[in-house]
């Protein structure tokens, strides 16, 4: 990572940005729910915090993922050099720790070759 911010100032900010997000969240189911919050056990409240969790940690990887297969750095051709083209996107799922992770790439065509290519493949691995 490129910045000069200490990695503890990082976590701090981070660490209040998602506190402005789950406050919004849980404002907002608040809202929805009414008082229903008053008869929540403690395993109602771990299960949540399971779950927001999972949703956050899930959200976090197809953002970021998606930065990385967006953008094609190089279009050319991995074994002629040749300038492919872009024909279509296709969709996989990428297995993290934290369950998988839907992601988008860009399939590219080289006409010397007649075969296809995916540019972000190495950008993102396998
Ligand atoms: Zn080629």
């Amino acid at each position: 990572m490129a910045s000069k911010k200490s990695r503890e100032l990082r976590i701090e900010e981070r660490e209040e940005r998602l506190k402005v997000l789950v406050a919004a969240v849980l404002a907002a189911e608040a809202e929805e729910e009414g008082d229903a919050w008053e008869h929540e056990t403690i395993d109602d409240v771990e299960d949540a915090m399971v779950e927001i969790g999972d949703l956050v940690a899930r959200e976090v990887g197809v953002q970021k993922l998606a930065r990385h297969t967006e953008k094609v750095k190089d279009d050319r051709c991995p074994r002629c050099g040749h300038a492919g083209c872009r024909v279509e996107d296709r969709g996989r799922e990428i297995i993290t720790r934290r369950g998988t992770v839907p992601v988008s790439e860009a399939k590219y065509h080289c006409r010397q070759c007649r075969r296809d290519f995916f540019p972000s493949d190495g950008a993102i691995g396998h």
